[in-house]
């Protein structure tokens, strides 16, 4: 038998239609291997959060994509090369009563000057350390890499907040910690702040389209079955033979195949491996998770203008409130995350926390006069990954768990960070694992 028909008679499950799931899908499948990739959704793309705003295509949840996106970039080239549009850097926060905006188009000079009326010298002496530490090595940008497990040994026994002042901590690190983790700066740890750093340090586009046209494209080589929940991963004699799975509701019935890729969040991932696997599913349940609402609220004429697109809020439920592109000063993304967010609101609750921060914003903005034209909203339980204290030892711990089980690997936002990248990069890997 030759080696490509060998490879054709194996079958390998995703489990988990998100950027992870799809992107070890996508490398299984062009290894020559066949693969089912199951979503427990209608629809694939998870936590994009496909949707529509009236007649538009809408991304509710992770939708800038960084110039140093390179492997997501790589992967959307060849899947029809979707149209991008810039979406840059621009917030602003009010600080002493007063408006100031950070963006990507300002000179390093405007930007220091900005950063410094945030927070002292000292604190952001500290934080140029940290980032010079991220820009001279690529693994430094994603969980796990050396530099930040050691820094984590010596300083993860206390937040991120205990280790700055709270001029920064709330100046600075609440917005990149609330919008990226969805938890306070005393929520999170030192050792896996390399991944906020990262964020701040690059420039965004975002997809003109959505991500729609990518996975129609992708579905036209791989086995996509929506609505199909995984609910055991089947191990006998030390090696994945299958998995449980209920299809549109139905009983639950067992599928073999010769390798699993587990992309799903933490918590989903330990439920799916628990009953087999207790130690493993106990690890990934100590991951953290926060709750976020997102709301595209369009108005019948721009509110923000080219100059302030995006405002962080602290005293709210709302913690951010931007344009939805940069062409589209008339949209607007609430966001409410954070502990002022939780827990999740009821309809009634999230229509309330708009219209304050909306009054907030009009207020800020002197937006008068402007009238909402249509909205759609999208609530999630578990939004963000917060990671854990000493994440590089709890990754190393997962590592070897996993590795005592044939034909297993995972992927997720817990393994190389939350990014899409980091994400899109943990499901090449679990693929290129199951295939080694
Ligand atoms: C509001 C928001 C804004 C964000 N903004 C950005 C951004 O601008 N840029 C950026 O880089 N990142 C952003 N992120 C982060 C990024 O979007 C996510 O980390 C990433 O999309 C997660 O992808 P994933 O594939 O790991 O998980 P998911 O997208 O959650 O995919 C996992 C999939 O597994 C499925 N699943 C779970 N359990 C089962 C089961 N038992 N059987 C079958 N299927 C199952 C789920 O339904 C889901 O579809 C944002 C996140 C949110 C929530």
């Amino acid at each position: 038998m030759n080696t490509r028909s060998a490879q054709a008679d194996k079958r390998f499950a995703v489990v988990g239609a998100g950027i992870s799931g799809i992107a070890a899908a996508w490398e299984l499948h062009n290894a020559g291997y066949q693969v089912d990739l199951l979503e427990q959704d209608d629809v694939a793309g998870g936590r994009f959060g496909i949707a529509r705003l009236g007649d538009r295509p809408v991304m509710m949840g992770g939708k800038n994509l960084g110039k140093k996106y390179s492997a997501l970039r790589k992967f959307l080239a060849q899947t029809g090369d979707p149209k991008l549009e810039p979406f840059g850097i621009n917030t602003s926060r009010v600080v002493d009563g007063e408006l100031l905006t950070i963006d990507s188009k300002q000179s390093p000079l405007q930007r220091l000057a900005g950063l410094r009326r945030m927070a002292p010298l000292t604190d952001l002496a500290k934080l140029f350390n940290l980032a010079r530490q991220v820009r001279s090595r690529e693994e430094n940008r994603f969980l796990g890499s050396q530099a930040f497990t050691k820094i984590a040994a010596a300083s993860d026994h206390k937040p991120l907040s205990d280790h700055f002042g709270s001029r920064i901590v709330h100046n600075m690190f609440r917005a990149m910690t609330v919008r990226m983790n969805g938890a306070e700066p005393d929520e999170v740890y030192l050792g896996t702040f390399g991944t906020n750093l990262t964020m701040i340090m690059d420039t965004y586009d975002q997809l003109t389209d959505s991500i729609d046209p990518v996975i129609a494209a992708l579905s036209k080589q791989i086995t996509i079955k929506t609505g199909s929940r995984v609910q055991r991963l089947v191990v006998r004699d030390g090696s994945v033979t299958g998995l449980e799975i209920s299809e549109r509701g139905g009983p639950v019935t067992e599928h073999p195949y010769d390798g699993v890729v587990i992309a799903a969040p933490a918590y989903a991932a330990a439920e799916i491996v628990k009953a087999d696997l207790p130690a493993l599913a106990g690890l990934l349940l100590e991951v953290r998770y926060f709750p976020a609402a997102v709301v595209l609220v369009e108005y019948d004429r721009p509110v923000f203008g080219m100059d302030v697109r995006a405002v962080v809020m602290d005293d709210g439920p709302c913690s951010n409130a931007g344009v939805y592109g940069i062409h589209d000063l008339h949209i607007v993304r609430y966001t409410f995350s954070g502990r002022h967010a939780r827990p999740t609101p009821s309809p009634e609750q999230l229509e309330a926390w708009i219209d304050r921060a909306e009054e907030q914003l009009l207020s800020l903005l002197a937006a008068r006069g402007v009238r909402r034209v249509r909205s759609v909203a999208k609530v999630w339980e578990a939004a963000y990954c917060a990671y854990v204290p000493f994440h590089g030892s709890f990754l190393d711990d997962v590592r070897a768990r996993v590795g005592t089980v044939g034909g297993l690997a995972l992927a997720g936002d817990y393994l190389r960070g939350a990014p899409i990248e980091s994400c899109f990069r943990s499901g090449t890997e679990a693929a290129e694992a199951l295939l080694r």
